[in-house]
């Protein structure tokens, strides 16, 4: 059995291509064995490509309401326990203040979808920022919207999207979503992303509820054939106040050979340690980097903030999770022989 693991792995790193069959196996046959077979060859991978260098991006959550209702996610619209807020321009510019000080080049806007936030709103607070800051880049992660809104922030100067596709298979995808959400129209906005020209990333939860060993091969499969500039994973946290409170969190494990997989995919992929790895495990940020992840994106919001965008329970904001302790950051990860970088970190094509 380890053998056709071996070989299947080995193909992966030639070829950066396989079937789903060849992805469910590597999935199914899981293993720490197949773990450590893997690991070093995505590390690899990277090094080849972005040698030791890690990428750090400030994140700020500039609101946690949101039109929508994901079922697993805590901030969803029908969650009534959840303590609403929204950053202004100026709270939104001081944290851009904070971060440059601190050496970030990277902001990071993410939030529920809050229609405070039309289209000249974040034109102009994107503006105010590229102006201020000419050597940054912006990020956006404020879920769907229209093609000319994504076209308007995009000409206004924001360089990247993030936008998860959440899970590949249809059917998945709206047992974890209310009928509202499609599929297709997440697909659509990936789509229009990438055509507009933002470095464009997708993503999605592993042991989220429902998610089969078939959902994820089509996860890879999917990031193969898309390419993505960048994709985020992160296990599934349940979050008190969804209908997936009992459900069991995703395996700290598995994202990490997850995460292997997709460096081996795409050698050139920006791949973050998430907040949710932190969170399962302390280790669990290094052990991303070790198996190829070349991103962190410590917590810029206020703080006064940072406990009530919580997408799930228990979600880490402190210690190296904060944009404040970089230093530590910067020493956990020199640990592992990797170095943290002052500058944008684009995707090196
Ligand atoms: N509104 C934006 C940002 C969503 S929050 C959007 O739609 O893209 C960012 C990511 O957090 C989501 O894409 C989702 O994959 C993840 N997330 C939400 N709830 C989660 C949970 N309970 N456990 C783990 N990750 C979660």
């Amino acid at each position: 059995m380890m053998n056709n693991i071996y070989k299947i792995t080995d193909k992966l790193e030639k070829e950066h291509s396989l079937s789903i069959n060849e992805y469910e196996y590597l999935i199914t046959e899981y293993s720490l064995k197949a773990a450590e077979y893997i690991s070093p060859k995505a590390l690899k991978a990277k090094r080849e490509i972005y040698a030791d260098d890690i990428y750090v991006r400030g994140l700020i959550e500039i609101s946690n309401i949101c039109k929508n209702d994901c079922l697993y996610c805590g901030i969803r619209a029908s969650n009534t326990n959840c303590d609403r807020y929204r950053l202004n321009k100026a709270d939104i510019l001081s944290c851009c203040d904070e971060g440059y000080g601190l050496g970030l080049r990277t902001f990071v806007m993410q939030g529920g979808e809050d229609m405070y936030f039309d289209d000249d709103t974040m034109c102009d607070i994107i503006k105010s920022i590229k102006s201020k800051y000419p050597d940054c880049a912006v990020t956006l992660s404020l879920g769907e919207k229209s093609r000319e809104s994504y076209q308007k922030m995009y000409d206004a100067g924001a360089d990247r999207y993030l936008l998860r596709h959440e899970t590949a298979d249809r059917e998945h995808y709206s047992k974890l979503h209310p009928q509202a959400m499609s599929y297709d129209g997440r697909m659509e906005c990936l789509r229009a992303l990438k055509e507009i020209g933002y470095q464009t990333g997708c993503g999605f939860m592993v042991g989220s509820p429902y998610q089969t060993v078939k959902a994820l091969a089509q996860d890879l499969k999917f990031i193969e054939e898309f390419k993505p500039d960048m994709c985020g994973v992160g296990p599934f946290i349940p979050h008190n106040d969804t209908r997936f409170r009992d459900y069991p969190a995703g395996s700290v494990e598995l994202t990490c050979y997850l995460l292997a997989i997709i460096r081996l995919i795409h050698p050139r992929v920006l791949l973050p340690a998430t907040t949710a790895l932190a969170t399962l495990s302390p280790g669990g940020r290094q052990k991303a980097v070790l198996s190829g992840a070349n991103v962190v994106m410590p917590n810029l919001s206020p703080t006064a903030v940072r406990d009530k965008y919580l997408l799930y329970n228990n979600k880490a904001s402190r210690g190296t999770e904060s944009a404040q302790c970089i230093k530590e950051l910067k020493e956990q990860m020199a640990d592992i022989g990797a170095v943290v970088v002052t500058h944008r970190g684009d995707v090196i094509k």
